[in-house]
C-alpha cells in the first residue's frame, strides 16, 4: 500500500487520478488543491467517503502549509497535477500561471526535496515525484505526418504552455542537480466526464442542450490528438508507480481530429440520445458559428506515444467513438453536476468535505 498525494486533485484529470487509486488500488490518498474555479469536490463524491481519501485545502505556493502537509503525510509518491490549464484564461491573465504553474511548481518541488532528504535510504529510493504536463510545450506541428516524441524540442506558444514548459525544467533541473527523484509525463487533449464546461468537448454539448451557438474558433481545422480521460488515469497511476527515475513518458490516444469533426460528432451524438430539441433548433449543427480565431493558435499537436506502451505496456482501452459516446451521456445524466457550476454553488459545496 502506498501513500499518494495528487495536488490539483478536484480538477478534471486530477479526480479521475483519485477516482482510479481510491477505487482500483489499496492506496491512501491526500488531495492537495486550493480550489479555484476549476477546483470542484463535487468530483469527488463518489469516493471522498473512503478512509483512503484525505483532503486539504491549499495553495501550492504557500509553502509552509505544503510542509507541514507533507511531513504529516508521508507520501511514497507526489503526483503534481495542480495547476492553471485554459488556454484562453492564460492569454486574458497570463500571472496566475506564472504564479501556479512555474513559483507553485518550485514550491512543491523544494518542499518535496526537504522532504525526501530526511527520509531513509530505502524510502529515498522508492520515492517519486511524478509531475504532469502537456504535448503543448512542444509548440505546433507543421508536417502532416509529424509526431511529438519525447526528445521533440520545446517550442510553447501561449502563456499557459510556456508556463508549464517552465515547470517542467524546473523538475528535470531538481532531479539532475539535486537527484530528487522525478518523472514527468507530456499529454494530448483529454476529453471524459468532469470536465470544466469551458473546454470545447464539454462547452459544445452544454451549449446544444440549451439550443445556444457553437463557437468554433477560426476555420475549425485545428487538429487534437484526444485521450480519454480514464486511460489517462491509468497511465499516470502506471508511471508514478513503475517508471525509472528521470524518464519522460508521452501520453496520447493515437486519436487526431480536427476541432470541427469534434463538434459534429457530438451533435451526431446528441441528435441520437436528445432527439427533442430545443425551440426553434432543427438540427444541433445548425447551432455551429465560426467565431475569430485565438491569437498564437497552435495548428497541430500529434503525439508518438509508442514509449510509454513499449516500455510499460500501456496504450488506451477507449476509441474515440467508445469515449465520446460515454462522455456525452455522463453529460446528459450528470446535468446536476453542470448546474451546480453554472449558479455557482459547486463552490459553496465546499464546507463538509475538507479533513
Ligand atoms: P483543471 O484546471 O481541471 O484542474 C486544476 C486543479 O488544480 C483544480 O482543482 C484547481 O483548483 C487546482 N489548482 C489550481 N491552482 C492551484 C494552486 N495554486 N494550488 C493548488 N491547487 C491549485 O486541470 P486539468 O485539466 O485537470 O489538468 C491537470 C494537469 O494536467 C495540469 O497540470 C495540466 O497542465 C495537465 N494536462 C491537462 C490536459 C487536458 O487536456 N486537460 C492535457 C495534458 C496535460
Amino acid at each position: 500500500m502506498m501513500k499518494i498525494i495528487v495536488t490539483g486533485g478536484a480538477g478534471f484529470i486530477g479526480s479521475a487520478v483519485v477516482r482510479y487509486i481510491i477505487e482500483q488500488t489499496d492506496d491512501e490518498v491526500l488531495v492537495i488543491d486550493k480550489l479555484t474555479y476549476a477546483g470542484n469536490l463535487e468530483s469527488l463524491d463518489q469516493v471522498s467517503k473512503s478512509n483512503r481519501f484525505h483532503f486539504k485545502q491549499i495553495d501550492i505556493c504557500d509553502r509552509n502549509s505544503l510542509a507541514k502537509a507533507i511531513n504529516e503525510f508521508q507520501p511514497n509518491i507526489i503526483m503534481h497535477l495542480a495547476a492553471e490549464s485554459h488556454v484562453d484564461r492564460s492569454i486574458d491573465n497570463p500571472s496566475t500561471f506564472i504564479e501556479t504553474n512555474v513559483i507553485g511548481t518550485f514550491s512543491l518541488l523544494q518542499e518535496s526535496l526537504v522532504y525526501w532528504k530526511k527520509l531513509d535510504s530505502d524510502k529515498q529510493k522508492c520515492f517519486r515525484f511524478h509531475h504532469i504536463s502537456t504535448d503543448e510545450v512542444y509548440g505546433d506541428l507543421h508536417g502532416t505526418d509529424d509526431l511529438f516524441t519525447e526528445t521533440t524540442p520545446y517550442s510553447p506558444s501561449s502563456p499557459y504552455s510556456a508556463s508549464k514548459a517552465s515547470s517542467d525544467h524546473l523538475v528535470r533541473a531538481w532531479h539532475r542537480t539535486f537527484n530528487l527523484p522525478t518523472v514527468i509525463t507530456n499529454c494530448s487533449n483529454n476529453y471524459g466526464p468532469y470536465h470544466f464546461p469551458e473546454k470545447i468537448i464539454p462547452l459544445m454539448i452544454l451549449n446544444a442542450l440549451e439550443g445556444k451557438p457553437l463557437p468554433v474558433y477560426g476555420n475549425g481545422q485545428q487538429i487534437r490528438d484526444w485521450l480519454y480521460v480514464e486511460d489517462h488515469a491509468k497511465a499516470l497511476y502506471l508511471v508514478a508507480t513503475k517508471a525509472k527515475v528521470g524518464e519522460t513518458y508521452n501520453i496520447g490516444g493515437h486519436n487526431e481530429q480536427k476541432n470541427i469533426d469534434v463538434v459534429n460528432i457530438i451533435c451526431k451524438l446528441l441528435e441520437e440520445f436528445v432527439p427533442n430539441k430545443p425551440d426553434g433548433v432543427k438540427y444541433y449543427k445548425d447551432l455551429i458559428t465560426y467565431v475569430t480565431d485565438r491569437p498564437g493558435h497552435d495548428q497541430r499537436y500529434a503525439i508518438d506515444a509508442s514509449k510509454i506502451y513499449l516500455d510499460l505496456g500501456w496504450k488506451p482501452q477507449e476509441t474515440f467513438e467508445t469515449g465520446m459516446r460515454k462522455t456525452v451521456m455522463w453529460y446528459i445524466q450528470n446535468k446536476q453536476w453542470c448546474e451546480h457550476i453554472k449558479d455557482g454553488s459547486y463552490a459553496r459545496s465546499r464546507q463538509g468535505i475538507i479533513n
